[in-house]
């Protein structure tokens, strides 16, 4: 029944006389979670299935997530699936019988190949039954496919297609055109983990529809130890197994991190100035350390003498950086060094003047396979943190400690691996001179961090034990944003035919949704605006998406896939009556919005879901002085 919206456990026996989980089950839940508008209900929805897969198929878990966050392996591993569209639009052709430039223009007007598909089998006869799928049979065909090129491809895509029924086939097409659209991120799949778990655990005192609301702290609980696990271990292999073999309370020493593992950056919160900084400091002893503008990296060696680099996003950069790579032993101070990971930035470097280059210089370094001979942009590596040594996990130590192994163990290398320059001071004349001779250094300004007190790593939180103070803020607001282009509008004049303004976002994990919070046509070069327009023109979507957020009198010409963030500028912050930025935050019914946005760059390092997020614009309205100001004029009347 496609309108059924829960999967019961109990209900599902049937899975259990073939030991496996049909595909069809997942595909269902997601077709009614692509009808749904709420998140927790979407949740609801999926803990449902998962709670019936843990009860009747466990082992059909571990490819039911990944299926269901359309991943194949970790996210690190890299491994894509992202099939050409009109390969696929030619294995439909030749199963269904339809031409090829019907399913090419009914695709055009109905924006989703998946739905062509889906309509298209209904046509269809055969003349045998293939055998319904089932759910690791798909996920380990889609693996397949992923790994091999060419013809066998497609041959292996049109194999699965004739079996697919219903909305198998809607669903099987996204998953290899690299999109499901039904709005189920990391933060919302690892919730609807922890409430079928505990579900699972309920189901025989409660009725299933009521576990969320009776075991209300426990969902929390859950939650949070599951996504703090993901933090220091982003590996669905490991934690998937551990969870349905241990108690949850034992998950996070089940799956600890190691070396080869990306761990979630810890990242620091804006400041607009040096009393900002002693005012939040005072008494604790700090280290203001340059703040170097590269790109950030997280750099492994794994016990079997396996080197990686990860990006802030815990993208695999190892094949961008073999330079590094091959340079790596001159850092190790001592033979015993089996394991570690540092924290770093990477800059471009230039070799004749020794001194570090700007920002735009490394982004013309090669990502993918690159050959060292070739290589044209040098790099530095500034090393400023030590997470993991020798098997031993740092972050719960104190930077001071962690500082001091990292001195102890690892050595400079002129031009090519420096410590970064660092003064412990609490003296507000020496940081703000401090903070002068990192912008002649070429580096953005200061990271004033806490030494000893309040001062582990905190795995993937923007914490206020590290603070970032830059030169060039504008004076009223503390930061740029890195924000998500959602739309897209006509331009004239000069810029006929082709965008010429673009509606902002920024993010909100809470909700998994993108709020808007301007309209901007300020800061590009003609040449921008057209490499813009030619780029989110292959992102356009049929129409907005549920989890957009934006006022009508908005609506642009082209709505896009969130694929792209944009480091912007604005005069400052102000309430808005249509933007939807940090609804609720601040106020209840207004959002946020900027006055007079610039572009400043395309941030490639960040996807949309690392944009700026509602609580931190929240934040950054609320630490305008003006702001501030009202709020104590307003306190005092009272
Ligand atoms: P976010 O705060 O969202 O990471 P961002 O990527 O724009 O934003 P900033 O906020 O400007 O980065 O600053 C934090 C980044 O600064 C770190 O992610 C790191 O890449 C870089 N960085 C440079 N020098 C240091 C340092 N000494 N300590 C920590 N981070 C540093």
């Amino acid at each position: 029944d496609p309108s059924m919206d829960t999967y019961h456990p109990l209900k599902q026996a049937y899975w259990k006389d073939q030991g496996l989980t049909p595909y069809l089950a997942l595909a269902r839940t997601f077709q009614v979670i692509e009808e749904t508008k709420g998140r927790l209900k979407m949740i609801d929805i999926l803990s449902n299935f998962f709670c019936s897969v843990m009860m009747v198929t466990p082992n059909d878990l571990l490819p039911s997530v990944y299926l269901s966050i359309n991943q194949l392996a970790p996210a690190y591993e890299g491994l894509e699936l992202g099939v050409a569209e009109t390969s696929l639009m030619k294995a439909i052709a030749k199963a269904t019988g339809r031409n090829l430039a019907h399913i090419k223009s009914q695709t055009h007007l109905i924006g989703d190949l998946g739905i062509v598909a889906e309509q298209s089998r209904v046509s269809q006869r055969m003349m045998f039954r293939p055998k319904p799928l089932n759910i690791r049979g798909v996920f380990s065909k889609l693996r397949e496919i992923a790994k091999i090129s060419g013809q066998s491809k497609i041959t292996l895509v049109y194999d699965v297609f004739v079996a697919c029924r219903f909305s198998e086939a809607r669903f099987f097409i996204r998953s290899l055109i690299g999109k499901l659209r039904i709005g189920i991120a990391e933060q919302s799949l690892l919730t609807a983990l922890a409430v079928a778990l505990v579900k699972k655990n309920h189901i025989k005192d409660c009725k299933i529809s009521k576990v969320s609301d009776v075991y209300k702290d426990e969902i929390a609980e859950t939650t949070l130890i599951l996504k703090t696990t993901f933090c220091q271990c982003p590996n669905y292999d490991i934690i998937i197994p551990a969870l349905l073999k241990y108690d949850i309370k034992e998950l996070q020493t089940r799956c600890p991190m190691h070396p080869g593992m990306p761990l979630k950056p810890m990242l620091a919160q804006p400041t607009k100035g040096v009393h900002e900084v002693l005012e939040r400091f005072s008494g604790m002893h700090i280290t203001c350390e340059w703040k170097y503008d590269g790109e950030r990296a997280q750099i492994h060696l794994n016990d079997s003498g396996e080197m990686s680099i990860f990006s802030r996003n815990s993208e695999n950069n190892t094949e961008k950086y073999p330079d590094l790579i091959a340079r790596s032993k001159a850092i190790l101070k001592t033979n015993d060094i089996k394991s570690y990971i540092i924290d770093s930035e990477i800059v471009a470097w230039d070799l004749e003047r020794g001194q570090i280059l700007p920002f735009q210089v490394l982004t013309t370094r090669k990502r993918k396979n690159v050959d060292i001979a070739t290589i044209k942009v040098q790099v530095c590596v500034y090393i400023f943190d030590l997470l993991y040594i020798n098997g031993n996990s740092l972050v719960t130590k104190p930077l001071s400690e962690r500082r001091k192994l990292l001195f102890e163990y690892f050595q400079e290398v002129e031009g090519e691996w420096k410590f970064a320059n660092a003064l412990n001071t609490n003296d507000m004349d020496e940081v703000q001179q401090f903070l002068e001779e990192s912008i002649k250094g070429n580096c953005e300004g200061l990271m004033v961090k806490t030494l000893d007190e309040e001062a582990t790593y905190e795995i993937a939180k923007r914490s206020r034990n590290w603070l970032k103070l830059k030169k060039d803020y504008l004076s009223n607001v503390g930061d740029s944003l890195d924000l998500v282009v959602i739309g897209g509008y006509k331009g004239k004049g000069r810029r006929t035919g082709i965008y010429g303004g673009y509606l902002l976002a920024c993010y909100d994990a809470e909700n998994e949704e993108y709020q808007s919070i301007c309209k901007i046509g300020t800061g590009f070069t003609d040449e921008d605006l057209r490499a813009h327009s030619e780029f989110l023109s292959k992102h356009v979507l049929s129409g907005a998406k549920s989890y957009f957020r934006y006022d009508a009198s908005l609506e642009p010409d082209a709505w896009f896939e969130p694929v792209q963030v944009w480091e912007v500028k604005c005069a400052d912050l102000s309430l808005s009556p249509i933007h939807r930025a940090a609804i609720g935050i601040v106020d209840s019914d207004r959002g946020i919005s900027l006055r007079f946005p610039r572009f400043i760059r395309i941030r490639d390092d960040k996807n949309a879901e690392h944009a700026t997020d509602a609580n931190q614009v929240a934040h950054m309205y609320q630490s305008q002085d003006q702001v501030k100001n009202n709020q104590k004029s307003a306190n005092q009347m009272d």
